[in-house]
């Protein structure tokens, strides 16, 4: 199946167009799901799909494992699981064709992943899809990945140092947060992001919503630009950067609509939750696909001429909190958190919500604790028009020194040991 590239249209009349044409064969697979069949008729076109309700997470957990299977099981290429806050697992699962959208989406960076590039893969490899998403992108580039994962005793904050230093990597794929650790692990090591690290050229980051003020942090402690990227594992990549840094739909992959939950309707645009139904789509066909992130979409003109709507993605509406009677996000904070001046070095932060009352926590070294937390607190009185409670921590009480400088220590499982060693571990290897 021919696959748009930017480019191939101009204008959202011809996006549309396009989008239907490849619409009758995503509503042509979903009428091979088990799940889309018992629902009853599967739309045949756009007007139709309209008509039908959301997909919601709740869906996806009651079809667990294979209820939206839409092609014979030995066509699968990966398996994947994602566990919402229930912990009941979410199931996705691709062919090899599924793969080459995937990977051709994630790899639409403003930043292009070149043959040249060492690309450290730095988010976790276990059942999600992102660490293969990244792999799969960066081997159909030509790059040359580094397996590095993050959920793995064989890969501590020293190592990625080590590994980012040692190897000259020059692109890296991770949490925003995570590019925070390995810079306090560069310094806890006595190196310096900005000058140490001379062949790193991009940072791509997804997987947590990020304020302007935290990634721009992030990009002046590296001296190299962050590159955003929004997704799930049921869907793979839904948005990237344009050359101009807004972030845009790949809205010729997939169809996007904005939920409102109070109406239940939903709009082209504006806010509300991310609804999707991608279009290529041969294993797991999905039907508005209720993602459940708050969301604000835009159809306007953007330098970059993609045509392609901007997104700005405010996070999960679960995360929000109230404090004093005022809601709060959790973007909202750290963008006050990551607007203090950069030499106070705040880069760690927490904070708990109760119903009268807000306490921040921020590590910060003297001699700037008391002058971080006036402002800290000025900024949030500013904003939020509540008087926060916010304390100036010691470095290494949010995030400890043991966390930064640990070595690897993995082991494998091992019979036979001499009388000096210690043998409890023996087949508890890890
Ligand atoms: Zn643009």
């Amino acid at each position: 199946m021919d696959r748009p590239r930017i480019g191939d249209w101009r204008g959202y009349a011809e996006l549309t167009r396009l989008q239907d044409v490849h619409l009758a064969e995503a509503l042509r697979v979903a009428a091979r799901s088990p799940f889309y069949r018992a629902r009853g008729d599967v739309p045949t076109n756009r007007a139709e799909l309209r008509q039908v309700a959301l997909t919601t997470k709740r869906d996806l957990r009651d079809a667990y494992p294979f209820g939206l299977l839409a092609v014979d099981r030995a066509e699968l290429a990966t398996y994947h699981e994602s566990s919402g806050s229930s912990g009941a697992p979410t199931s996705s699962y691709y062919t090899a064709g599924d793969w080459l959208d995937l990977a051709e989406r994630f790899a639409r960076k403003r930043i292009a992943i070149e043959p040249s590039d060492m690309f450290l893969v730095r988010t976790p490899y276990a059942l999600m899809i992102t660490g293969h998403l990244a792999h799969a992108a960066a081997r159909m580039c030509g790059a040359t990945v580094v397996p590095a994962d993050n959920r793995s005793l064989a890969m501590p904050y020293s190592r990625v140092v080590r590994v980012l230093r040692d190897l000259d990597v020059t692109v890296t794929w991770s949490l925003p947060t995570d590019t925070l650790l390995w810079a306090a692990a560069a310094a806890a090591a006595g190196a310096r992001p900005d000058r140490d690290f001379p062949a790193l050229r991009a940072l791509f980051v997804g997987g947590e919503p990020l304020s302007p003020a935290r990634r721009d942090r992030i990009a002046a402690l590296w001296g190299a630009p962050v590159v955003e990227e929004y997704g799930a594992t049921e869907t793979g990549s839904l948005a990237g950067e344009c050359p101009c840094g807004r972030l845009h739909l790949w809205a010729d992959r997939a169809l996007f609509e904005v939920y409102d939950p109070l109406t239940g309707r939903t709009a082209p645009e504006g806010r509300g939750q991310l609804v999707v139904t991608p279009l290529f789509r041969e294993a797991m066909p999905l039907l508005r696909y209720n993602m459940e992130d708050e969301v604000e979409v835009a159809y306007g003109a953007c330098g970059c001429g993609w045509s392609l709507p901007t997104v700005r993605v405010l996070g999960r509406t679960a995360f929000q909190s109230r404090a004093g009677g005022v809601p709060l996000t959790q973007t909202g904070l750290e963008e006050l958190v990551f607007g203090l001046p950069a030499e106070f070095g705040v880069l760690f932060w927490r904070a708990r919500a109760a119903s009268s009352h807000l306490r921040v926590e921020i590590e910060v070294a003297e001699p700037h604790r008391a002058p971080a937390v006036a402002a800290l607190v000025a900024a949030v009185g500013r904003t939020y028009g509540i008087d926060a409670e916010v304390v100036g921590v010691p470095p290494g009480r949010l995030v400890p020194l043991s966390l930064l400088t640990a070595s690897a220590d993995v082991m494998k499982p091992r019979g036979l040991f001499r009388e000096d060693e210690d043998w409890d571990k023996a087949l508890s290897y890890y």
